[in-house]
């Protein structure tokens, strides 16, 4: 049984708003998600930008991240005591990952989530069209995607 990935509503449209809003329609833009794990709960607190961590992060249209905002990520990690529990950024088009998706996974770490959302995040965005993928390290990934993501991924109300 897989990690549930909890986030609560408001803030779940916000962090569409906000990925809709950075890649304005014409470049991806991403994010990490940060919280704490509690069992098999992943519960999210809060969300690192990748422009915030590199502002060139999108200049090429897709995200990519140096050293330097790795850097900065660990330093948010350890002063705020979160961890990161996955990934999130847009595509123009289909929420599949890509080849360099593939090859290579934002954080190698198994377990790690990656999710993908489909039309630069536009509205409305819908989770069962979401690329949802779970690293198992040796470049492995397991593609929990599609209406398997509602077991993983809970955007609903909850306390
Ligand atoms: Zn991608």
């Amino acid at each position: 049984m897989a990690d549930k990935l909890l986030i609560p509503r408001d803030q779940w449209l916000a962090l569409m708003a906000e990925l809709r809003r950075r890649g304005g329609g014409r470049t991806e833009s991403g994010a990490f998600l940060l919280g704490k794990r509690q069992g098999d709960r992943r519960l999210f607190e809060r969300c690192v930008f990748y422009d915030d961590l590199d502002a060139n992060a999108y200049s090429t249209g897709v995200c990519i991240l140096y050293a330097d905002a790795f850097e900065r990520l660990w330093g948010i990690c350890r002063s705020s005591g979160l961890q990161v529990l996955a990934d999130v950024h847009t595509h123009g088009g289909a929420a599949t990952q890509s080849e360099a998706d593939r090859r290579n996974p934002m954080i190698a770490r198994p377990g790690h989530l990656a999710l993908i959302v489909e039309r630069f995040a536009r509205d409305p965005v819908w989770r069962h069209r979401m690329g949802l993928y779970r690293y198992e390290g040796s470049h492995a990934w397991t593609n929990l995607s599609g209406w398997r993501s509602r077991r993983i991924l809970n955007t609903g109300t909850f306390t």
